[in-house]
């Protein structure tokens, strides 16, 4: 979206000059109903990022907050199945797609679009930069309190367009695994979004601990907390440290997530204390 447009949010009452980017315009639109966008990255894939950005959508519902979870990762979205929704297709009305409600959250993934579950997508830079586009523009997402965004890993054309569309308005959180080879990466998500001035919520340290559920014995699966030290060397908030719990995966797995039936665990009360960091950040 072009810095200097000057929409007002309202397409009714646009000049003529910003009808001419009238895209530009919905997308201005959509968001300016949105209070929070919270875009969930990592630089590397497997650390859990969307098993973290699933959970924090449905810990915020629960809260009684309106959400919405975005997912763009194209190559893979992971949303569908995480959610039980890999036979899901959202309606339209009045030429706008209508996220999918699920437990009070609505959502919608690249996935939702693929004619067939197993298709490899094969899109140049410009296609992903349209389709995401078009998840803002030609949704309907309506008033939402935080629309959570689930990015592919790395720091490509996904997590670009996103952080560009959501400038001024936006946050991320950052997901890494405690191990170095994570962290390294993480790092490189760090700078792009220094360099791009999207700020930085905190970071989340997933796959931290393994607590034995009969006997409470704390476990460190891998050894080097990294989460803390790149907490520490970039001056960012440890958002929450979430152990390696095997509901949490089996949730994943089948389509249930974890944080909709679970409260007690250690794994629910990490993901409910990130919530808690995170809406205090953004709202203070
Ligand atoms: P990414 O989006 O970073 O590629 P995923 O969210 O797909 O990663 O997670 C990778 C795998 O790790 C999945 O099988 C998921 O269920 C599992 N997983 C993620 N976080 C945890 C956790 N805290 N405890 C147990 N398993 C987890």
């Amino acid at each position: 979206m072009s810095e200097n447009h000057g929409c007002s949010g309202n397409c009714e009452t646009c000049s003529s000059k910003d009808r001419e980017n009238e895209e530009d315009c919905r997308i201005k639109r959509a968001l300016s109903k949105i209070k929070h966008q919270i875009v969930v990255m990592s630089g590397k894939g497997g650390v859990g990022k969307s098993t973290v950005a699933v959970n924090l959508a449905f810990s915020l519902a629960k809260q009684g907050l309106k959400v919405g979870l975005l997912d763009v990762d194209v190559h893979g979205p992971s949303v569908p199945r995480m959610l039980g929704l890999e036979e899901a297709r959202p309606a339209s009305e009045d030429n706008m797609l209508l996220p999918v409600e699920l437990g009070g959250l609505k959502v919608v993934s690249i996935g939702f679009l693929l004619e067939n579950r197993d298709d490899a997508v094969i899109w140049r830079g410009p296609m992903k930069i349209g389709v995401i586009r078009q998840l803002f523009s030609e949704v309907k997402w309506g008033d939402l309190d935080y629309l959570v965004i689930d990015c592919p890993p790395g720091t490509g054309d996904e997590p670009l367009t996103v952080c560009q569309l959501l400038a001024g308005t936006g946050s991320a959180v950052l997901v890494t695994t405690p191990q170095q080879v994570a962290a390294e990466d993480v790092a490189k998500s760090i700078n792009f979004c220094s360099q791009l001035n999207f700020p930085i919520l905190g970071i989340i340290e997933n796959m931290s601990l393994f607590v034995c559920p009969k006997c409470g014995e704390v476990t460190e699966i891998f050894a080097s907390g990294a989460g803390e030290e790149l907490a520490k060397k970039y001056n960012l908030k440890l958002l929450a440290k979430i152990p390696i719990e095997p509901a949490v995966s089996r949730g994943g797995d089948a389509g249930e997530p974890f944080t909709r039936d679970e409260d007690s665990s250690p794994a629910a009360k990490a993901f409910s204390a990130a919530v808690t960091e995170i809406i205090s950040a953004v709202e203070k």
